[in-house]
């Protein structure tokens, strides 16, 4: 690592990689991850990215109407233009890289179809795209001569320099770097880990997020969070909760409650199909009435060749839980899933604070609104990292690259240990008051909770480490959930 870089990017998801991958060979570039490359949200992606390409059967408007229907019209329009118009040729960029996507034998696009999507127009691999759009990128990224890419590092402090530009301080086993860049991207990813039951990885902490306000950045949105009706609930209720697609509903699977009946078209004409969100709610409501928390998807009416062709990932991850879906029912329940809001950016990825981009996940866009459509997060990842680095690249060539001013500030290894349980009390927190549906009331009683434990984790006397990062993560992220939840109830 050296001291000073054009541009830090911090992120080794889509967002991050494909940003780093804009970069000419004159641009240093430095790409940092919390923990292996591949270890991220992006990696887990199922469904597909979804963009208009068969455009005999489907058109920009048609994209807008469904994505606008799914976030409850609460969506910025004029990003959501970019993304749906703009998108289809980042799709076809990754094709032209190398990225797998499934195509018939004449090499076309295979297109599918996911909830709320009016037409086929989800590009995929099999049911691991994530994986296999990372596998490319960081192949590509690492051929960069002018890509640096650190893994197992965790940027521990973020700072303006009184220059411009920004001191990231960052944790590796061998102590706290600082780093200087004049332009700095957060491609950090959401927020589940904050959660007790997530579909994230172990990296979706809210570090970038919690390090931008504090710097001052609009967050916006946050409280915009979306739950998954179909986690994979396994018996040592462990958090990180493997997703059971919603393509498998697609595919015919029915949802049965603790007494075995199906139960969802009692509350909705939709049945399965109807949104992750409503679907979410109604398991929730289930639960109440039966007084049972057990429920269970049921794919075994399906052929067994054909289910564990068609979902090759999520039938193996099942195997090991000693679960065979052609054959038995797989345990579900509802979990937290995707970040709607984070921090506010516009359509160059550009925050509030001069210098400092946010991309993908932890960024607020505004185009989901509400609620996000299936498959629209991979697509936003590619075209507003794309637009950030453009940006770069042009601020590059008209001021250059600046040096620092000051010399760095950074955190202190010393200190005493952080105390243990924060990160489970917040979580219990958000669990009694933003699961699914939520609860204004106990957000008033909880918030003052809250704020003491933010207290107690920004304590400078306490030693930096990667649990206290996460620690002063997870309870600025619920401060910010639980203030929002209150003040949109007023
Ligand atoms: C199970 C699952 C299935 C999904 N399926 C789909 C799908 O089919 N289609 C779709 O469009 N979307 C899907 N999504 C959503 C989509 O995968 C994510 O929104 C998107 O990939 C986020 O990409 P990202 O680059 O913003 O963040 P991530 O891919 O999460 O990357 C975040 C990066 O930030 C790094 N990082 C975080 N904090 C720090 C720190 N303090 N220091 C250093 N590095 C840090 C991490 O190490 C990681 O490299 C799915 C999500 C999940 C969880």
């Amino acid at each position: 690592m050296k001291q000073k870089y054009d541009v830090i990017i911090v992120g080794s998801g889509v967002s991050g990689l494909y940003a780093a991958l804009q970069f000419s060979e004159d641009i240093h570039v430095l790409v940092v991850s919390k923990r292996e490359l591949s270890l991220s949200n992006s990696s887990l992606a199922q469904g597909g990215v979804a963009a208009v390409l068969d455009t005999d059967h489907d058109n920009f408007k048609l994209h807008i109407a469904d994505t606008l229907i799914a976030g409850g019209y609460k969506n910025d329009l004029s990003a959501l233009e970019v993304l749906v118009t703009e998108g289809p040729s980042d799709v076809l960029k990754l094709r032209e890289l190398g990225v797998k996507f499934d195509s018939d034998s004449d090499g076309n696009l295979q297109m599918t179809l996911e909830g709320g999507h009016s037409r086929h127009r989800i590009a995929h691999h099999k049911d691991s795209t994530g994986r296999e759009i990372v596998r490319q990128l960081l192949e590509l990224v690492a051929q960069k001569p002018n890509v640096e890419m650190v893994d197992n590092t965790t940027m521990c402090s973020l700072s303006k320099d009184s220059g411009g530009g920004f001191w990231v301080g960052l944790m590796d086993d061998s102590g706290i770097h600082a780093v200087f860049a004049p332009y700095v991207i957060l491609g950090t990813g959401g927020i589940g880990r904050v959660f007790k039951y997530t579909t994230n990885s172990a990296i979706a902490t809210g570090d970038g997020i919690t390090m931008a306000y504090n710097l001052g950045a609009t967050i916006k949105n946050l409280s915009y969070i979306q739950f998954h009706p179909t986690g994979f609930a396994p018996k040592d209720a462990s958090r990180e909760r493997f997703l059971i697609s919603e393509a498998v509903r697609g595919e015919g699977a029915v949802l049965r409650n603790a007494e075995g009946n199906r139960f969802v078209e009692n509350y909705d004409y939709r049945g399965e199909l109807a949104p992750r969100d409503v679907v979410s709610r109604i398991i929730m409501q289930e639960e109440e009435r039966l007084g049972k928390s057990e429920f269970y998807l049921d794919i075994t009416h399906e052929d067994a060749d054909f289910v564990r062709n068609r979902f090759p990932m999520i039938y193996e991850k099942c195997l090991e839980e000693g679960i065979d879906m052609t054959k038995e029912w797989i345990p579900i329940y509802p979990t937290q899933h995707y970040l709607m809001g984070g921090i506010n950016v516009d359509t160059k990825g550009r925050t509030s604070v001069p210098g400092l981009y946010a991309v993908g996940e932890c960024s607020h866009t505004g185009i989901h609104g509400k609620n996000r459509l299936a498959s629209n997060s991979l697509l936003e990842a590619l075209v507003f990292s794309r637009r950030a680095a453009t940006d770069i690249i042009l601020n590059l060539c008209v001021n250059g690259s600046p040096a620092p001013k000051d010399e760095p500030v950074m955190p202190s290894a010393e200190g005493r240990p952080l105390r243990s349980g924060i990160r489970t009390a917040i979580r219990d927190i958000l669990q009694e008051c933003h699961f699914v549906r939520l609860n204004t009331e106990k957000a008033k009683e909880k918030l003052p909770e809250v704020e003491a434990l933010i207290k107690e984790v920004y304590d400078d006397g306490i030693a930096m480490s990667k649990d206290l990062i996460e620690a002063r993560s997870a309870a600025t992220v619920a401060y910010i959930v639980l203030s929002e939840d209150i003040a949109n109830a007023q």
